[in-house]
């Protein structure tokens, strides 16, 4: 908590700040994939199954882990798929001696189960990718034989059953032109469940879809969850980034904020989305001086024309840029009180196939 609120208020205090003092950090433990989802690419296009891919194994990936909790105290591991990783129970088991305040798993799910035990003692929170309901069209989009899709939301509903309170889980859905009309039935299994739903809009590259801006279905599934969000169910993120990513609107993003690692140690910079490897913080434990090379040999941070909608750039530059926002979300939770009592104690809301007695976390 001391280092994020140390480093939030060198963010409040100017837009550049000396030296990196992130808010998160996102670890890519391995690009390694087995699926095809049709959207997979990185901020260049690349997929990222087809990015070079070391990954760090035992002494070396705990000291990465230890570098990175020196500068940050919450965490993402990401990938391609995490759970990919030649030892990721053997990293399962060194997690925790790490004290982060929060660590994340996002993850497909697929192959999750024999590690279950594992992961609700390593992550506060659990992020599954789901974009349909459909199976047949969920084992197409992963690219991989009939059932694939029907057993990912079998782990989900056993990880939720054994799980009472952590790992927290969230559904995390990339709506494309083409899953449109699935988003629908995704949210109502997040809401019929307690999870936690986040929509937000696939990525080409660094910019929106076509085929999302201006889209009148797009737009509509954003003004159902600002709806829902006011009537305190468990969606992710403020009114205000549900507006802009509903508009695609401009902001000024703030990419310091996240320190993302690649694989092998390398961090990003200028950012997430279109960084290039500035240094490895195995051979340079000093994030400061990593931040220091990279603008002498790469250049001044950009003020970047993208406006990607990536979440995490998005969440931040409104925290920072807008901080009344997070007033706002704040009101919208107190509003929604009445509903929530309402929820807690009517049998109709409880229930509702629409599944409004979900509050959330
Ligand atoms: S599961 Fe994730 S990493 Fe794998 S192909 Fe799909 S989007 Fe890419
Ligand atoms: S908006 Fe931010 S995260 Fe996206 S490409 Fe630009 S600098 Fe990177």
């Amino acid at each position: 908590m001391r280092v994020t609120l140390l480093n939030a208020l060198r963010h409040f205090a100017g837009r550049n700040p000396r030296g990196w003092h992130p808010l998160l950090s996102v670890y890519y433990l391995t690009y390694a994939c087995e699926f095809r989802c049709p959207y997979c690419v990185d901020g260049f296009g690349t997929p990222y199954r087809l990015k070079p891919n070391e990954v760090l194994r035992g002494e070396q990936l705990n000291t990465l882990l230890g570098r990175i909790r020196a500068n940050c105290d919450h965490l993402v591991i990401t990938g391609g798929e995490p759970i990919r990783h030649p030892d990721f129970a053997e990293f399962l088991a060194h997690l925790p001696t790490h004290r982060f305040e929060s660590a994340i798993l996002t993850t497909s799910g697929n192959g999750l189960r024999p590690h279950l035990d594992q992961v609700a003692k390593a992550f506060s929170h659990v992020v599954f990718s789901l974009d349909t309901m459909d199976g047949e069209k969920g084992d197409r989009y992963y690219g991989r034989e009939q059932g694939v899709h029907a057993e990912i939301l079998a782990t989900i509903l056993d990880t939720a059953a054994r799980f009472k309170r952590r790992p927290r889980i969230l559904l995390s859905c990339v709506v494309t032109p083409d899953n449109l009309a699935d988003v629908p039935d995704v949210y109502a299994f997040a809401r019929a469940h307690g999870f936690r739903f986040s929509l937000s809009p696939v990525l080409r590259g660094v910019a929106p879809d076509p085929g999302l801006v201006g889209n009148p279905a797009y737009r509509a599934l954003f003004d159902r969850l600002l709806a829902d969000k006011r009537r305190g169910v468990a969606i992710q993120g403020s009114p205000a980034y549900l507006r802009a990513m509903r508009d695609f609107a401009p902001f000024r993003c703030r990419p310091s904020t996240v320190l993302a690692v690649s694989p092998s140690g390398e961090v990003f910079y200028p950012c997430l989305e279109q960084g290039q490897p500035a240094g490895s913080l195995l051979q340079q434990p000093d994030l400061h001086a990593l931040r220091a090379h990279a603008k002498a040999t790469l250049g001044d941070e950009p003020v970047c024309p993208n406006q990607c909608q990536s979440p995490c750039a998005l969440g931040f530059s409104l925290l920072l840029e807008k901080p009344a926002t997070v007033i706002e979300e704040g009101l919208t939770w107190l509003g929604s009180l009445p509903w929530r009592v309402f929820s807690a104690f009517s049998p109709r809301a409880r229930g509702g196939s629409s599944g409004d007695s979900q509050t959330g976390s």
